[in-house]
C-alpha cells in the first residue's frame, strides 16, 4: 500500500451507498483523483463535514495493491470559502468552473498552474474584491490557454491584420476557428459572435502577467456583459459539453 500527501480542492462529490463518498479532487501534486471516504457519510465525525464542494483541503490518501479507488485517509480544511457557500451566485460560477476542470482534466494528468489558478480565483470569489463575472473573464481565458485552445483575439485569423488596425469597431469572431475575423476575410458571412474593440482588449488583459494585478482590471458593465457571455459560448464549444453548471448559472444571473 502506498500513501500520498497533497493539497486539494473538491470538484465533484457523490453518495455512495449508505455510507461513503465518491470524491473528485484536484490534487497539487497528483493531478485529478477520485477516491472513496468511507463512512463519511454515516458519520461527521470521520470527516468532520469538510468533504464540501471547492473545499481547500490538505489530503491524505492511499492507493492498494488490488483494483479499486484510493481511500481517503486524512482530510484536513485549509479554505473553507464560506462567502461562496452563502451566495446563489457565486456558487453557480465556482460551480461552473469546477465543471470545466472536471471536464477537460484526465486522471492523474498534473496541472500545477491551473491549480494555483482555480484556488487563486476561488479565493478572490469569496473575498468580493472583484466582480464574478470580472473572476469568470479572468479563469476561462487563462485555462482556455492552458489547455491550448486560447482564443486569438489579437488579430485576424486569416489575413493575421491586427485588432488595432481593423477599423471597425464591432468585429465578428469565428467560433469554430476560434479567432476574430476581419470584415474583408468574411466576404459577406455573418459569424453570429460580435465583439466590440473595447471589449477585446479588456479581456486581454484578463490574459496576461501578475494574477493579482489581473483581478484590478475594471470593466464596464457593458464589456463585462460581453466577455463573460462570450467565453461562455467559447469555452464550453472547444471543451466539449455544456457544462450542466452553466445553465444553472444563467438562470439565477440577473443582467
Ligand atoms: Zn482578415
Amino acid at each position: 500500500m502506498s500513501g500520498y500527501s497533497t493539497p486539494a480542492i473538491v470538484l465533484r462529490k457523490t453518495d455512495f451507498g449508505d455510507y461513503d463518498l465518491i470524491i473528485t479532487f484536484f490534487t497539487l501534486k497528483e493531478g485529478k483523483i477520485t477516491v472513496i471516504a468511507k463512512s463519511a457519510k454515516k458519520s461527521t465525525k470521520r470527516f468532520g463535514g469538510i468533504l464540501e464542494i471547492f473545499s481547500a483541503l490538505d489530503v491524505v490518501y492511499s492507493t492498494g495493491r488490488r483494483k479499486g479507488l484510493p481511500v481517503l485517509q486524512e482530510a484536513t480544511l485549509t479554505y473553507p470559502f464560506p462567502s461562496i457557500r452563502s451566495s446563489m451566485l457565486k456558487t453557480a460560477y465556482a460551480s461552473y468552473w469546477a465543471e470545466l476542470i472536471n471536464k477537460w482534466m484526465e486522471d492523474g494528468q498534473v496541472e500545477i498552474r491551473l491549480y494555483h489558478l482555480f484556488h487563486h480565483v476561488l479565493k478572490e470569489l469569496d473575498a468580493g474584491r472583484a466582480s464574478e463575472g470580472a473572476l469568470s473573464i479572468l479563469f476561462q481565458m487563462r485555462f482556455m490557454k492552458m489547455s491550448g485552445f486560447g482564443p486569438n483575439l489579437q488579430r485576424c485569423g486569416t489575413c493575421r491584420i491586427e485588432v488595432d488596425n481593423i477599423k471597425e469597431t464591432n468585429m465578428m469572431f469565428d467560433l469554430k476557428k476560434g479567432s476574430i475575423v476581419c470584415d474583408r476575410c468574411a466576404g459577406g458571412i455573418r459569424h453570429e459572435l460580435v465583439l466590440t474593440k473595447g471589449t477585446v482588449k479588456q479581456i486581454l488583459w484578463m490574459e496576461k502577467g501578475n494574477l493579482v494585478k489581473a483581478v484590478r482590471v475594471k470593466f464596464s458593465p457593458d464589456a463585462l456583459r460581453e466577455g463573460v457571455e462570450f467565453l461562455e459560448l467559447f469555452v464550453p464549444y472547444h471543451v466539449g459539453k455544456e457544462p450542466r453548471s452553466l445553465k444553472f448559472l444563467r438562470q439565477i444571473r440577473k443582467w
